[in-house]
């Protein structure tokens, strides 16, 4: 290991923090239609003196946070984002892996009260594919379990798919019905299996980037200082 990372690994740790971001990379999979992501070298250490990278992909991009703007030309984008309405305490509910079925209210009733508290979810579907398969046949919410968080008035739901829907019309009536009531989405989350109580804190940061429908973030889950 470079003597440099050594060092830095084997600092004093005061807190414990759960990364819930996936790695973003050059030529990574994403959704059908949207831009692939490139992540190329711009001036070289060896001939420019310092190493700097250019940047190309599309907003919904690996981890990241949905907003009304995404399906609703009227709806608030990216520099709106409240913070505190997408960090803090939120309710973790673990589903059976449901294998091409939907999810639905008995899948997520049992934790009614501490959603109806805490206002922000995150779901855990146990979707482990990767590559272009977790684009494919992932676990989405049924009509009606989407309607039920819905009337609960939630702030805030976050998922480990790529999305609440699944791709085409359908799931682009979930998403609308979900940012029709200001609902924030965080899609993409990772390693939730690593989170062993059923509430947590989470802190989950867009980049502050204006006028976008879906801004890439960091997620991490902050389990003790
Ligand atoms: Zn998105």
């Amino acid at each position: 290991m470079e003597a440099g990372l050594k060092r830095d690994q084997e600092r004093k740790r005061t807190i414990d923090i759960i990364d819930l971001t996936r790695r973003l990379e050059d030529s990574m999979a994403v959704f059908s239609g949207h831009p692939p992501v490139s992540i190329t070298r711009h001036l070289t250490a060896g001939k420019d003196g310092r190493n700097v990278e250019k940047i190309s992909m599309g907003g919904h991009t690996g981890t990241h946070v949905d907003v009304p703007y995404h399906f609703i030309d009227k709806g608030f984008s990216s520099e709106n984002i409240s913070l505190p309405s997408i960090c803090g305490a939120v309710v973790l509910v673990n589903i059976a892996f449901k294998d091409g079925k939907p999810i639905t209210v008995k899948d997520i009733q049992g934790k009614k009260e501490k959603i109806k508290t805490l206002k922000k979810l995150v779901v855990h579907a146990h979707w482990q594919q990767t590559g272009q398969s977790y684009y494919k046949d992932y676990p989405t919410l049924s009509v009606d379990a989407c309607e039920w968080l819905c009337d609960l008035n939630i702030e805030m739901l976050g998922m480990d798919t790529p999305s609440p829907g699944p791709f085409g019309q359908k799931g682009d009536e979930i998403h609308k019905r979900l940012l029709r009531e200001n609902i924030y989405i965080i899609e993409g989350l990772t390693n939730l299996d690593r989170i062993k109580e059923d509430t947590f804190l989470l802190v989950c940061l867009p980049l502050s980037i204006k006028a976008m429908g879906g801004v890439p973030c960091r997620a991490i889950a902050i389990t003790s200082i």
